[in-house]
């Protein structure tokens, strides 16, 4: 086949849509007032602001006071996480959350440790999911917060988010989800979902990266992260990214227009799924069913996922490894060893997230390529014997 580039690491970040791109431009160009200020250049950005967060509101099912602007994912689960558990620290210290949860939760959590509170870390079962009945039975007397992702980032699995929305709000305690991977992915409509709190990232839906949100539910308590000029209704200080939110709003109105396209893209996932299963002593991680359209995660035996990734990458293809070096450490991912890989299993661990871009002709060259890189691999390898 013939050489191509194809780029299958959407989780990691995606292509910026020229549509999202173009929406941004006005604002960098022309528009480019303060939206705090007073006279018409502030007037005409304030108008966009208003108009911006309440499309994203109407989109995700929520008010647009409900909607605050952050750096980031990352800062939006920093925010979400510290700001209830402080907020909430008088009626109890205890916060529940998983072992696969992305490190924008984790070392928050962790780092709350050392502030005195006390985190459970709830372990999932063999497909990476925590069932409601899990998160009931580790609610104490002094449980203020629990935090699930929406969706895995590194093997795909949802988790449902709805059920443990409805356990949380019976037991009286704030129900958070790090929805990064979901939003775009599966339709989401906040209000339904029922939890307090919610977080979303511009570069994985097709805007810049340097742009999240924070969904916080009306009457939760919750304390500012970031202080400063009263912008975000006192709640975040900072002059609002106007050129992100416009490029965000765009992207996402793109994302729920094409969630009818997502049944093409779980196609090709399968495909993938069940033509890379064939090449023996090799696994799928995580669920068959409760998986996002776009994830992919196989193990291959007695190789490494670096490898695989340097091969792949000079073959033209863009992928990620749950493998050591990739993640500046010595262990495998922590998601990969939740889910009870062996190490030397987890070590040889190839993600592949396709997006709306890829085609047919995408997955026909990947399963060409990486079925000979295995192959190759192996032939080297001393651990292997057929
Ligand atoms: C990418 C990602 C984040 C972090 O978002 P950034 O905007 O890159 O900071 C958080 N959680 C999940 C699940 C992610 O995939």
């Amino acid at each position: 086949m013939e050489k191509r580039f194809v780029y299958a690491d959407n989780a990691a970040t995606t292509a910026p849509l020229p549509e999202a791109i173009a929406e941004m431009m006005p604002y960098l160009t022309e528009k480019w007032g303060n939206p705090s200020s007073i006279h018409g250049k502030g007037e005409e950005a304030k108008a966009a602001l208003v108009a911006y967060r309440e499309k994203i509101a109407g989109l995700l099912g929520c008010e647009a006071g409900e909607l605050l602007f952050t750096s980031c994912g990352t800062e939006a689960d920093n925010h979400a996480i510290r700001g209830a558990a402080y907020a909430n620290a008088r009626n109890g210290k205890h916060i529940i959350t998983t072992k696969v949860e992305h490190p924008a939760v984790l070392n928050t959590c962790r780092a709350l440790e050392k502030e005195g509170f006390r985190v459970t870390y709830l372990e999932v079962d063999e497909e990476g999911r925590v069932s409601p009945e899990k998160v009931d039975a580790a609610i104490c007397e002094d449980t203020v917060l629990v935090s699930v992702m929406y969706a895995n980032n590194e093997i795909g699995t949802v988790m449902p988010i709805r059920e443990i929305a409805d356990v949380c709000r019976k037991r009286g305690v704030l129900c958070m989800t790090d929805a990064v991977q979901a939003v775009g992915s599966v339709p989401i409509s906040l209000h339904e979902l029922g939890v307090d709190l919610l977080t979303a990232s511009g570069h994985k839906i097709g805007a810049p990266k340097g742009i999240g949100l924070l969904y916080i539910k009306k009457g939760t308590r919750i304390k500012n992260l970031i202080e400063g000029g009263g912008q975000e209704r006192g709640r975040r200080g900072g002059t609002e990214n106007l050129p992100y939110i416009a490029a965000f709003a765009k992207a996402l109105e793109i994302a729920y227009e094409r969630l009818d396209d997502n049944g093409r893209i779980a196609k090709m996932r399968d495909r993938l799924i069940d033509e890379l299963t064939k090449i023996p002593r090799s696994r799928l991680n995580g669920s068959r069913t409760e998986r996002l359209p776009g994830n992919v995660n196989i193990s291959f035996e007695c190789i490494e996922g670096e490898s695989i990734l340097l091969l792949m990458d000079m073959a033209g293809i863009c992928c990620s490894t749950g493998s050591a070096c990739s993640s500046n450490s010595l262990d495998p991912s922590h998601v990969l060893l939740a889910i009870g890989l062996p190490h030397e299993v987890a070590h040889g661990s190839v993600r592949l997230t396709l997006s709306h871009g890829n085609t047919e002709e995408d997955v026909d060259y990947i399963i060409e390529k990486l079925t000979g890189i295995v192959a190759r691999l192996r032939a080297m390898s001393p651990l292997w014997n057929e």
